[in-house]
């Protein structure tokens, strides 16, 4: 932001993953402190705890629960792991209607025996599965293209181009996509895509953090908004300018941020999050 005013953080969402030292107490103790707004859940943060009570605790700290993070996975080489992917994404939609929040975050999945285009169809098949049961219970799919470093393990969509293409052959109200520049940014028809999203209704969710260089590892080494190489402010004015006026959600996986203390990660979050909005 240009001006001398304070930059505003009313759409300042953090995932829990990104401070994951903090438990999920600790996590929206703080962010509510410090002005934070909204707070993405992982799975790993609720589990073996009361998620209604959870989803409470988090509501009484005034933070909106963006999205819970996350389902998927749908690929698998037999039908009983595949169905075993079914039953754990529909349970995953209760557990997001427990917490309270109406977004559950697909990271599709890909299985590394078998072709990519095999792995897609059975996204495409397990999606249109789950959508009856994400309709009743009004919790919206958003569909996260990972990076195609990560094509043989995690997801078979790996485009923004394939998420827009799957999410309207599902046509479904309940399906959308995420976007997140950590993936995306490197693709040269990004700001088309952004744009033919939201036309279609279907820009759900937007993700930040930046590209390290040199990255030194592909999971675990994200940075800061502005450490990087990712035009986080470009690609956020072509979210903007695509209808989405949601939270920016920062989610940064960072084995050297971890080992900080999780309060001056948080400041630096702010300050970064400041200067690059
Ligand atoms: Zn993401």
């Amino acid at each position: 932001m240009k001006s001398t005013e304070p930059a505003d953080i009313s759409q300042l969402c953090i995932h829990t993953i990104t401070t994951k030292p903090w438990s999920i107490e600790e996590a929206a103790k703080n962010f509510s402190a410090s002005g934070v707004k909204g707070i993405t859940v992982w799975r790993d943060a609720i589990e073996r705890k009361n998620i209604k009570q959870t989803g409470r605790m988090l509501h009484e700290h005034d933070l909106t629960i963006v999205s819970l993070c996350r389902g998927g996975f749908f690929p698998g080489s037999n039908v009983i792991k595949r169905k075993s992917a079914i039953d754990d994404n529909r349970k995953a939609i209760d557990e997001a209607v427990e917490l309270g929040t109406s977004m559950l975050v697909l990271v599709c999945g890909a299985e590394p025996s078998q072709s990519l285009e095999d792995s897609r169809k059975q996204i495409r098949d397990g999606i249109a599965e789950i959508i009856p049961h994400a309709s009743a219970a009004g919790v919206r799919l958003a569909i996260e293209p990972l990076h195609p470093m990560y094509a043989d393990t995690r997801s078979a969509i790996n485009t923004i181009t394939q998420a827009n293409d799957l999410a309207e052959e599902l046509n479904s109200p309940w399906v959308g996509v995420a976007v997140d520049v950590y993936h995306l940014w490197w693709d040269p028809f990004l700001e088309n895509e952004i744009m033919r999203c939201g036309r279609n209704g279907n820009l759900m969710a937007f993700h930040i953090c930046d590209w390290k260089v040199p990255t030194t590892d592909m999971l675990l080494d994200r940075g800061l908004m502005g450490e990087g190489c990712i035009p986080v402010n470009k690609i956020r004015s072509w979210v903007k300018n695509a209808g989405f006026n949601g939270f920016n959600e920062v989610e940064i996986f960072s084995t050297t941020y971890w080992k900080e203390s999780q309060a001056v990660f948080l400041k630096k979050i702010i300050e970064a999050y400041k200067e690059h909005s």
